[in-house]
């Protein structure tokens, strides 16, 4: 299959059409009232259209839209899995939809009861009994787990602590959290196994280390070898180590970053627990940490007192992150998706997602080069574009735009930034060995248009009823609203 410029159909906007109107009005009884000059605008040209005027446009702009209900989303990083429909049908309960957060604790126990399982099955998965689910995002999770490290060093009267190390392959957030807090980053450089380098982190760790933030298995979808030695460097020098769990997919059942040493973890709910996520929507970055640090969580957390519920504040508390208990109907997703597995069978998310990560380097690794290719991944990978790069002006932008004349979403590019070209691919558990194989093929391909027509994959994407975007100005300077 080759796809070749197929000039897209033009999105049509002006369907307004003068009279036309989607409801009809019994004639009116009453006296017309004046509406008040000030509310009035004139220049409000809104479009006068029927009912399945309004219905067809809607539903053709949704159809320009990819989404994981129409095929593989491999955005590494972001774990974009299929939400299954289960856990729809759940949050859709009246008993969910229609409970107000000022009800009182006697008519929400049933609410209180699902947040206090919740706090204790994350609790468990993570081997950090203290949990809280206020925070809204995987973000506003390291935010809060920071200020949490913040406060312990500070009821220590340990005033001296202002640096928080950082490996260079860590999501950005990291950083920034970091700097948020007030704390300088000092970075800590990967070694050649793509793992944390334990020589520099010794020169770096001292009594002015407030901790260590880490990502396990890190963005190059490698396990951290050295995990319980770097923890054990980090707690000698008297500072605390910052799990960012935003992905457990690779993990989740098999092993608990509690007993890997590390002591306060945030974990996107939205990404390993199937909520739906993107654009900015409802997320959930509930935090957990060991025994002694529960005292500083955020709150309020469920404590459940015989056997009634009951919203609580943790005595040295850092404060409240969001209003309420965080997200609810996010929660009751995750929730569920627990609970659909069970205990028993938790750990096939993470044995399947690596299966898939794995599956699919090795059907790409001899075409398109891999940096740590000699290694096992976890639930991604990455890949270089840098030979296309640089035997045919093919760069890793223009393969991930060819990828979408093939009918895929894109995998996540350049980043992390430590691989020159970067192409970091997570297929998640949810997909199947055709759709994994449909996806290579499609790489495959473009790889070979590559070096036979490289024009064809620098022009594209062919079909998208968008090409491409300026990226920095669509960040910058977005443009929101439709202007006829
Ligand atoms: C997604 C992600 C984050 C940030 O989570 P948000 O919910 O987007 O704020 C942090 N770290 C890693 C490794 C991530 O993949």
């Amino acid at each position: 299959m080759t796809i070749v410029a197929n000039k897209p159909e033009p999105i049509i906007y002006e369907l307004s059409a003068p009279g036309r109107t989607g409801a009809a009005l019994p004639a009116c009884d009453v006296p017309q009232a004046k509406l008040p000059a000030h509310l009035m605008r004139a220049d409000l040209e809104l479009p006068e259209v029927s009912e399945v005027d309004v219905v067809r446009h809607y539903t053709r702009l949704s159809q320009k839209n990819y989404c994981v209900d129409l095929g593989i989303y491999p955005l590494g990083s972001c774990t974009m899995k299929y939400n299954p429909k289960l856990n729809e049908e759940a949050v859709k309960l009246p008993g969910f939809t229609a409970v107000h957060p000022y009800q009182s604790e006697d008519d929400t126990q049933g609410a209180l009861q699902l947040l206090h399982e919740l706090q204790t099955m994350l609790g468990e998965i993570c081997g950090l009994p203290g949990v809280t689910l206020q925070p809204a995002a995987g973000a506003q999770g390291e935010l809060a787990g920071i200020l949490i490290i913040r406060a312990y060093h500070e009821a220590r009267k340990d005033h001296k602590r202002v640096k928080v190390i950082i490996p260079d392959s860590a999501h950005g957030t990291n950083p920034a959290t970091s700097a948020m807090t007030g704390f300088q980053v000092v970075q800590v450089k990967s070694d050649a196994r793509g793992n944390i380098d334990l020589d520099e982190l010794r020169k770096l760790a001292d009594d002015t280390t407030v901790g260590l933030m880490i990502t396990n298995p890190n963005t190059l979808g490698l396990f951290e070898e050295n995990i319980c030695e770097a923890a054990q460097i980090i707690h000698a020098a008297g500072g605390l180590v910052y799990g960012d769990g935003a992905n457990l997919n690779a993990i989740v059942g098999l092993a608990r970053p509690g007993d890997l040493g590390i002591d306060v973890l945030h974990s996107n709910l939205h990404k390993t627990f199937s909520v739906p996520h993107g654009g900015g929507g409802p997320g959930a970055g509930a935090v957990m940490v060991r025994a002694d640090l529960a005292p500083f969580l955020p709150g309020p957390i469920v404590a459940k007192k015989g056997k009634r519920y009951a919203l609580t504040m943790p005595r040295k508390s850092i404060g409240r992150v969001k209003s309420f208990y965080g997200n609810f109907l996010a929660l009751v997703r995750a929730y569920v998706y627990i609970r659909s597995f069970g205990k028993e069978h938790l750990h096939e998310i993470a044995e399947n997602a690596v299966l898939n990560a794995n599956y699919l380097l090795a059907r790409l690794k001899n075409v398109y080069s891999a940096p740590f290719a000699n290694r096992v991944c976890k639930h991604e990978f990455v890949l270089t574009g840098t030979p296309f790069a640089e035997q045919f002006g093919v760069h890793t932008l223009d393969i991930a735009k060819r990828i979408q004349d093939y009918g895929f979403y894109p995998p996540t590019i350049y980043f992390p930034l430590i691989v020159p070209e970067c192409i970091m691919i997570e297929p998640t558990e949810t997909q199947s060995k055709e759709s994994l194989d449909e996806f290579a093929d499609a790489l495959l391909k473009i790889a070979e248009e590559a070096k036979t027509n490289p024009q064809l994959v620098k022009d594209a994407p062919h079909t998208a009823p968008i090409t491409r975007l300026d990226d920095v100005q669509a960040a910058r300077n977005p443009v929101l609203r439709y202007r006829g």
